[in-house]
Parts: structure tokens; sequence; C-alpha cells
């Protein structure tokens, strides 16, 4: 028996077999010349080569889907006619016979090439087909030099995934229905996978650092992600110790549901309001499960990252059309997309940035793509009859962008107007506050923005200097932090003076340890996981206003992390002793 402890990214109790996937890339692909009498030999590994990954990918479509739906069956359907196109073959038989170099570096530079011309080419549709054509090519690549490489994607039996990293569109496209945990040697607690984990109920820890080098394949798991844990190779104290900890987790589970239907009101009568973080159109129906008053942040940019989904305005339509419908005229805040930072879509390149993380991302990446931008507005403008939708512009820095934005935001409106497509004529456009220039220029931008919703996960990251995806300064991300309550005040108080709403929606408003804190400090609106609404709920229903701004004023005279959180802990010990 050994335990590993990390970092709790997404809640629950689960045991099973580990798979370790260690992905390997593709090695350099050789390069040389072959005689005349050769040709035939190499275009019969082509024809084989291609025969073998048209089989892996028939198997692949198969189980998609019956066990992932027809978007993700469609992705591996659309590979295999690409791949079996008459064109591409014909080119790559031609080009060997010409070159006379080995089929590898001719199936290598041929997809190459492809992919650089779509890359090229002013139309986002064709550009996103690059990411098909490398992911075919690697396929093909992989038979003829002779790498199995096993995908996340052709899991057929549950596992405990223990992997390095994962990037969220991987997290997308793995076979999720085989994937009962995740255990990982990178991540923080506000990385995408922990936010996109927590999002599909996968329960995960995070942050290990050398699980992949402690854990062999076929080793049993406990992951218990309260404190943390992974047990590998439990002995029986474990065993018996994780069927008390199920029975436990199951029992506050369905406690926590009983307040569903029961208002955010404090014990002195103040009324919040609580809502749900999704990813994907399908989680809507769980924020209603949850009691979630409907969607604070619905990051819209996930739709783009799933590999191999059209996403022109017809399909975005459609998946907010989705959301909106869902939640039956309950608000639905649709955030603009969030590309770039660690959410990269190849066919843009954004991955070749020296700091991803402070370059073309967010509101920047869309304003300086026009087009693209405005198909989004248009396609939520047009689903915004179907409900109630409000758009929210990501990583504002400035009054600048805010006024870009909404002036495109206006053109859109005006095409929808010309092509006599109705909308919503009182949709309402806020901001999120993430970037500390946002924060300290809250009063500025409240004038021109319907709300704010703090992004705390960005705005520790900036404001405090700490990589959110990077295990190793992990420690120093402080939702209590004097910096981050200054700017969170801040924020608070400008929205309040120009009588707009103050929402969160980055992790620290789904943490119950920080309820009171900003329940105090003014917060309106928190959102969050949907898993998180019951017990946030519960510790507003059992908090009282006057109680809770007492214990901001203190905090707010704090003078580190440590201390503050320390008074946090105290505070709620009193206040709540039965927790
Ligand atoms: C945030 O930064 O807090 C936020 C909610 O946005 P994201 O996690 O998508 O960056
Ligand atoms: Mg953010």
């Amino acid at each position: 028996m050994k335990k590993l402890v990390g970092i709790p990214g997404s809640p629950g109790i689960v045991m099973g077999k580990a798979f370790l996937y260690l992905e390997k890339a593709l090695p350099e692909i050789p390069r040389y010349s072959i005689r005349t009498d050769q040709v035939e030999g190499e275009l019969k590994r082509f024809k084989l080569a291609c025969e073998e990954a048209a089989a892996d990918m028939r198997a692949l479509h198969e189980r998609a889907a019956a066990e992932m739906g027809k978007e993700q069956a469609d992705i591996f359907a659309a590979h295999l006619m690409m791949l079996e196109d008459a064109d591409i073959q014909d080119q790559i038989s031609g080009t060997l016979k010409e070159t006379r170099e080995n089929i590898e570096w001719v199936v290598y530079d041929t997809a190459r090439h492809m992919a650089d011309k779509m890359l090229s080419s002013p139309d986002p549709a064709f550009r996103e087909r690059a990411a098909d054509i490398n992911d075919i090519s690697s396929r093909v690549l992989g038979r003829l030099l002779s790498i199995n490489k096993a995908s996340l994607a052709e899991l057929d039996t549950d596992v405990i995934l223990v992997t390095h990293d994962l990037l969220p569109s991987q997290m997308l496209t793995m076979n999720r229905a085989h994937i009962k945990g995740i255990v990982l040697d990178m991540g923080g607690l506000t990385s995408h996978t922990a936010i996109l984990a927590r999002a599909f109920n996968i329960p995960a820890v995070l942050g290990l650092a050398s699980a992949t080098a402690e854990i062999a394949g076929g080793d049993t798991l406990i992951l218990n992600t309260k404190p943390g844990e992974v047990i590998v190779n439990p002995g029986k104290k474990e065993l018996d110790r994780l069927e008390r900890a199920q029975v436990n987790y199951n029992k506050t589970l369905k406690e926590s549901l009983q307040t569903r239907n029961l208002p955010a009101q404090t014990t002195d009568g103040h009324r919040v309001s609580l809502k749900a973080n999704i990813e994907l159109p399908e989680e809507a129906e769980a924020v209603l499960r949850f009691g979630g008053e409907g969607i604070g942040l619905y990051r819209s940019e996930f739709l783009f990252l799933n590999p191999g989904q059209a996403t022109g305005e017809e399909e975005q339509f459609r998946a907010y059309s989705q959301v909106i419908k869902a939640m039956k005229n309950l608000p639905v805040t649709i955030r603009t997309v969030d590309i770039g930072g660690d959410k990269i879509l190849p066919e843009f390149q954004a991955a070749s940035e020296t700091n991803p993380l402070l370059g073309w991302r967010g509101i920047r990446f869309s304003l300086s793509m026009p087009d693209f931008f405005k198909t989004q507005l248009r396609a939520i403008l047009r689903a915004s009859v179907k409900g109630n939708v409000r758009i929210m512009f990501p990583l504002i820095s400035g009054i600048e962008e805010l006024n870009a934005a909404l002036e495109l935001l206006e053109e859109a409106k005006a095409e929808c107007r010309k092509k006599k497509q109705p909308f919503a004529s009182n949709i309402e456009t806020g901001i999120m506050v993430e970037v500390p220039s946002a924060a300290m220029t809250a009063d500025i931008l409240a004038q021109k923005a319907d709300f704010f919703s703090i992004g705390t996960n960005d705005l520790i990251q900036y404001s405090l200097a700490v990589d959110r995806g990077n295990e190793k300064v992990g420690y120093l991300a402080h939702p209590a932090h004097p910096a981050l309550l200054r700017f969170i005040k801040t924020t608070i108080d400008a929205a309040h003076n120009r009588g707009i709403t103050a929402a969160m929606c980055g992790e620290m408003a789904g943490d119950p340890g920080m309820t009171a804190l900003l329940l105090g400090l003014g917060l309106d609106e928190f959102s969050m996981a949907a898993s998180s609404i019951p017990l946030v709920k519960r510790i507003v229903r059992n908090a009282s206003i006057s109680a809770c701004r007492e214990l901001a004023g203190e905090i707010l005279k704090g003078v580190s992390a440590t201390a503050n959180n320390a008074l946090l802990k105290d505070w709620t010990a009193e206040m709540f002793p039965e927790n």
C-alpha cells in the first residue's frame, strides 16, 4: 500500500484499475531515397497502413456512436472519409513515384503542405480542417512506423486514468464513459482540466508531480478527493475505510439536494443568486437538478475546442438555443470565446506564443478576428429570442476593449436586422473582471457594462503572478490574499455605485469556506460548478448578513492570506460548530 496526496480537483470517491497513459510523440520522420524497383513495395505498405488506420477509425466510430453520441461519432466518420479520399491517395502515390522518397516522408510532407495551405485560408471552417489532417496523418504514420498509440477515445474498459497532463481538447474527446477517475502529475485547482473534470463529474486528484512514476498500469487505486488522496494497492483497512467514506459521501450529497427549491437567503433576509458555470450544452440539465437559478458563465469556447466539431453560425445558434431552452427562461450568461492561454485552437496557431497567458487570448483574440467574433455574436443574438440571455466579454483589460466589443455587437445587431432575424432588444452585456487593470478601473467600466462577473481564477493568476496550471506554485494561489480581496471589494463597490450587479464566476464563488466572506463583501451573484450549489446554499441559509459584513470588515484589515485564513477558520468554527 502507498498513499499519494495531491490537489482535490473534482469531488468523489472511487476505486478502479490504473490506466497509465504516457503519450508518445511521433519520432523524427525518416527521409531517404528509394530505387525504382522499391516503389511498388512502398505503395503496398502505404495501402496496408491506410487499411489498418481505417479499421481503427471504423471501430472508433462505432464505439463513439454507442457511447458518446452522434457529434463525437461524426468526427471519426469525417476522418475516415478524408483518409479514403481518392484525390489525396492519388496525390501521395504520384509524389512517391515522382520524388522516389520513402513513403513515411511522402505522407508526412504531403500532410504538412496540405495543413499549411488550410491554415492560410481566410475561411475559419477550412482552417479547422488542418487539425483533422494532422490527426489522420499521425494515425497512418503511427501504423507505418509501428507505433501503436492507444488513444483515450479508444478506451473500452473502466479505468482510473493516470497521466502527466490533459489538454481540454483531450478531455472532450476521451471516452468519458470508461474514465472513472483522473490522477495527474500536473494541474491546479482552477486549471481547465479540473474545471472540466468537475463538469463531467469525474473524481480527480491533480498536481501529484510524480504519479506517473509511482503508479504502474493495472495497480488498484482508491481516489478519495476530499483529502486529495490516492491509495495505491490498498489493504483491507483502506478498503473498509473506502466503504464508510462512500456511504458518508452519498448521504451528504443526498441531504444537500434537499435545499434545491429553497431560496439562497440569509437568516436575516438578504437574498443572493446562485448560478452555475457550464462548458457544454448537455450540462444545462444538471444545473436545474442542483437548484441553480441560471447560468452565470457558459464557457462557449469549449464548442470550438471539440476537435472536428463544426462551429459556423448555424451550429453555434443550435448549441446556444439548446442551453437557453433547457434553462426554461432562467438567465443564461454566454461568455464570448475565451480562446488562447491553455485553450488553444491549433488552426490559429496560438501555441506558438512564448507567453500565451499574457498573449492573444479572450477578447483580444475576438477583436482581432471581427468576422469570427460577429458570427458568434449573431448566433447568440438570434438564440436570445428563445429565453433570457446575457452576453459577457472575457479578459477585458480597459475601456477601449469594451467599447470595441460593444461596437462590433452593434454591427452584429444591424446585420441581424438586415436579414430580418429577430433578437431580444434588451439583451444585457457585461464583462469578466479578471485582469487587475479592469478591477482597478471598475468605476470606469461600470459606466458601460450592465453587469460584472469577477473571474478569480485569472484575477488570482494575474494579480499574484501565479500560473493557475502549475502545481509547483499552486500554494501561492490564495483567494484570501489581501491584494485579491481589495480587488474584489473595489469591483463590487464600483458595480453598486452604478446600480449594476456584481457576480463572481471564478472557482472561489463555489468554495464554501469563502461564502460568508463574499456575502459580507456584498457579492450579489455566485456562479460555480453545479454540484457545488447545494453546499454553498446551505451556508448562505445559515448565515446572517450582518455577521458576514462584520467578518468582511475584519478580514479586509488582515495583513496576509495566512492571517485571513486563520480568522475565517475560527469564525466558521464559531458560527457553524456542526461543520
Ligand atoms: C476565471 O478566470 O475566474 C474564469 C471564470 O474564467 P476561466 O476559468 O474560464 O478562465
Ligand atoms: Mg478567466
